[in-house]
C-alpha cells in the first residue's frame, strides 16, 4: 500500500535532517533565535474598500415607457450616473480614509473635508451617485407602481390635505427648481416635508443644504434636463406629470415605514 504523499514528504524531511546532522527540536536553532528577538510582524494593511460601482437597474430601460423613454433611461443610467461614479471613485482614490465610510455618512460630513479640491468633487459626484441610486429604486413600471401604504397615505393627507394637494405642491417644487436639481419628499423630525436642492445636493448634506431642508428622502425627482430632454425637450411640467405614473410606491412606503 502506498502511503499518502504527505506522509512520504514528512518522512523525507526527517531523513534529510538526520542525514545532515542537524536534528533540532522546535524552537531551537538560528532561525528560532532570530525570531525571538525580532518585533512582531506588522499587521497586513486592511484591504482597500471596493470602489463605488454602477448599480443595475431593477427593470429594463424600456420598462417605464411611455412615461420615461428607453433611450433617456439608457443614457441617464449608463452615461450620466456612470460619470458620477467615475468622478467619485477618482476623488476617493485620493482619500482612502473617506472611501471606507458609507456614502450617506460621507455626504453628511462634507464640511469636515478641509481640502476644497476634494470636497467639491465629493459633493457633486458623491451626491450624484447617491441621488441616482435612490432615484432608480423609487421608480417602477406603471403596472407595478401601486399605491402609498395606508400609513403613508394618512401622513400625506395629514400634511398636504389630500393626495392631490401633495402632487400639486411637489410638482411646483420640481417645476420651480431653477436650472438643474432635485425635488424631494423628506421625513424631518417625523414629519413629511417637500424640499428642493440644486445640482446634485440632497437633504442628507448637513452644512451644505439649509437646515430647514435636511431630512431623510423617501421620494425624489431628478429635474436635470438630461432626465427628460430627449423626449420632453423644454416641457418639464409634462415630464413631472408623467413621472407620477412610474413611482414605486411600495418602495417609497417601505422607506417611510422604516423611519
Ligand atoms: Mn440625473
Amino acid at each position: 500500500m502506498t502511503p499518502p504523499s504527505s506522509l512520504k514528504r514528512r518522512h523525507f524531511v526527517q531523513l534529510s535532517t538526520l542525514a545532515a546532522g542537524a536534528a533540532l527540536l522546535p524552537g531551537q536553532g538560528p532561525a528560532a533565535e532570530a525570531a525571538k528577538t525580532l518585533p512582531p510582524a506588522p499587521a497586513p494593511p486592511a484591504p482597500a474598500p471596493p470602489a463605488p460601482a454602477l448599480p443595475l437597474l431593477p427593470y429594463a430601460f424600456a420598462a417605464l415607457e411611455p412615461h420615461i423613454d428607453a433611450k433617456t433611461m439608457e443614457i441617464h443610467h449608463g452615461k450620466h450616473h456612470a460619470a458620477y461614479i467615475a468622478g467619485l471613485a477618482a476623488a476617493l482614490a485620493k482619500a482612502p480614509e473617506l472611501a471606507a465610510q458609507a456614502l450617506e455618512k460621507l455626504l453628511a460630513g462634507l464640511p469636515e473635508v478641509a481640502d476644497e479640491t476634494l470636497r467639491a468633487p465629493l459633493r457633486n459626484h458623491g451626491g450624484g451617485h447617491w441621488n441616482h441610486s435612490f432615484f432608480w429604486q423609487t421608480l417602477a413600471p406603471a403596472a407595478k407602481s401601486g399605491e402609498p401604504s395606508e400609513e403613508l397615505a394618512v401622513a400625506i393627507t395629514a400634511t398636504f390635505a389630500s393626495m392631490d394637494g401633495f402632487k400639486k405642491a411637489f410638482g411646483e417644487a420640481a417645476a420651480k427648481r431653477f436650472g438643474s436639481g432635485w425635488a424631494w419628499l423628506i421625513v424631518q423630525d417625523g414629519k413629511l416635508k417637500i424640499t428642493s436642492t440644486p445640482n446634485q445636493d440632497n437633504p442628507l448634506m448637513k452644512g451644505i443644504t439649509a437646515d430647514a431642508d435636511l431630512g431623510t428622502p423617501i421620494l425624489g425627482l431628478d429635474v436635470w434636463e438630461h432626465a427628460y430632454y430627449l423626449h420632453y425637450q423644454n416641457r418639464r411640467p409634462d415630464y413631472i406629470a408623467a413621472w407620477w405614473n412610474v413611482i414605486n410606491w411600495p418602495e417609497v412606503s417601505k422607506r417611510f415605514g422604516a423611519l
